[in-house]
């Protein structure tokens, strides 16, 4: 260091006394040309050769110190050095505009990524990590600034995880557990790229893989429910067929037989209802069917169904006015027929049935069915609308029940833009309702 800076100041040194020289050469030239003193003209021109160098090297010093310190203004120079500074400012200044180019694509590029609902991790050729997106922080539970640099492995440590990064076998994507407390699924692909870097790709496959476990479990309850009445009915044929029964006995197991086909119709009924309530478009908000009528429909069911054992009570609470239902008038009585069924069907005889329907007074409205019969315990209120759900399945199918009927209910005042209540006390009976937006009653 002492070297370089004392060559350099031997250099500036005789760079000067070379200057000195030459300016003192011509002076005593053009001095004595045209009559000045030798001693004179070689200093006056020494001193001036100098003083124009130094005046040079100070405009030099000051684009020098522009060039440590580029954000200040661009030194205003004369001549050559104010062309230098220029042309450097240019290139400076492209090269600027280049990089916040490059800054904005790259910006641009990693928004993009961000924006999609698929997380990415970019890991080192020793597996640290190097880039977290925020959909891949929530995937694998990770912070995106804290954990950069951390090797992958010590901060996911699933073991199905560890074994797929391990393996190098990246042909197909691996399930893993979102981190604790999230309750999901994710599948995670990783890739080679680069020099031994990876990247890891990971999708939220939750919703997936509970459709793939509801569909498993409703083929198994479809299959299981159509099996139970098919083997009982073939039992009964083959009694009948193998054994000579008297008139008493084969009008019983006929009675029987005929219990256990209508038992499947019903299931198939129910079955038919969901399919065609789930493929079929939001319900129309302009057709409207009015109360009164459902009401005297749902009146006329009940009556038959109870058979006069209990007390039904059918009230339109609207203060005189004519009230409307928009939407699909089929589906309204399958929802409403379904929650007067079921109080009917859950109440013991003598047990009362109120069936209401109220005008709220900040709009829309209030369907309710009230009944005294068994009640449900509590912890069974939020999986009652599951399809095949039943408190107690042999009282449901001793009753006629599908197991199918609140998720039709449920399904029917979704589409409709409501929302169904349950409130249930085992042993003094349930209140089930339906609230209907206001865009769908109208009252007049
Ligand atoms: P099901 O065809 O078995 O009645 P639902 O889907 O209509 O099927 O009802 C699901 C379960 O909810 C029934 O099995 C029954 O246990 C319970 N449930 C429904 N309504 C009532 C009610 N009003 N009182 C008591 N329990 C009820």
């Amino acid at each position: 260091m002492v070297d370089t800076t004392n060559s350099w100041l031997l250099s500036r040194v005789s760079a000067r006394l070379i200057t000195a020289l030459l300016g003192g050469g011509l002076g005593w030239w053009f001095g004595t040309h045209i009559g000045y003193p030798a001693t004179t003209s070689v200093f006056v021109g020494a001193a001036a050769v100098l003083s124009l160098t130094v005046f040079d090297t100070l405009k030099g010093y000051k684009l020098l110190d522009w060039l440590r310190t580029p954000e200040a203004e661009t030194p205003n120079l004369p001549g050559l050095w104010g062309e230098v500074g220029h042309r450097i400012y240019r290139v400076l200044r492209n090269k600027d505009m280049q990089l916040a180019e490059e800054q904005r694509r790259l910006q641009q590029f990693l928004s993009a990524i961000q924006a999609s609902p698929n997380g990415l991790l970019l890991l080192d050729e020793n597996e640290h990590i190097t880039w977290i997106s925020d959909a891949a922080a929530d995937h694998f539970g990770l912070d995106p600034v804290r954990d950069l640099r951390q090797r992958v492995t010590n901060l996911i440590r699933q073991p199905a995880f560890v074994q797929y990064l391990q393996s190098r076998d990246y042909k197909d994507p691996v399930k893993c557990l979102m981190p604790r407390g999230m309750q999901g699924f994710i599948s995670v692909q990783a890739r080679r790229y680069g020099d031994g870097q990876t990247l890891i790709l990971s999708q939220d496959i939750t919703e997936r893989e509970r459709a793939d476990n509801m569909r498993r479990d409703f083929v198994a309850n479809v299959s299981h429910e159509i099996r139970t009445p098919l083997t009982v009915l073939s039992g009964f044929i083959e009694t009948l067929a193998s054994l000579p029964l008297t008139e008493v006995e084969r009008t019983k197991v006929i009675g029987l037989m005929s219990q256990q086909a209508d038992r499947m119709q019903t299931l198939v009924a129910d079955l038919l209802t969901l399919a065609q309530i789930e493929g079929s478009p939001r319900p129309a908000s302009d057709r409207w069917t009015p109360i009164a009528s459902l009401m005297r429909r749902l009146q006329v069911d009940a009556e038959g169904l109870s058979r006069g054992r209990h007390p039904l009570t059918f009230t339109i609470d609207s203060q005189g006015r004519e009230v409307e239902l928009a939407g699909v008038e089929s589906e309204w009585i399958s929802a409403m027929g379904n929650l007067v069924s079921n109080a009917i069907r859950y109440t013991p005889d003598g047990g009362s049935v109120d069936v209401r329907w109220a005008c709220l007074p900040e709009g829309g409205g209030e369907f309710s069915v009230r009944d005294g019969g068994i009640g449900i315990e509590a912890e069974h209120i939020p999986r009652l609308t599951e399809r095949f759900y039943r408190v107690d399945s042999s009282r449901s199918r001793g009753t006629g029940g599908t197991g199918l009927g609140l998720s039709i209910v449920k399904h029917v005042v979704q589409r409709h833009g409501g929302e169904m209540r349950i409130t249930s006390e085992p042993g003094r009976g349930s209140t089930f309702s339906i609230q209907v937006p206001a865009a769908r009653v109208k009252a007049h």
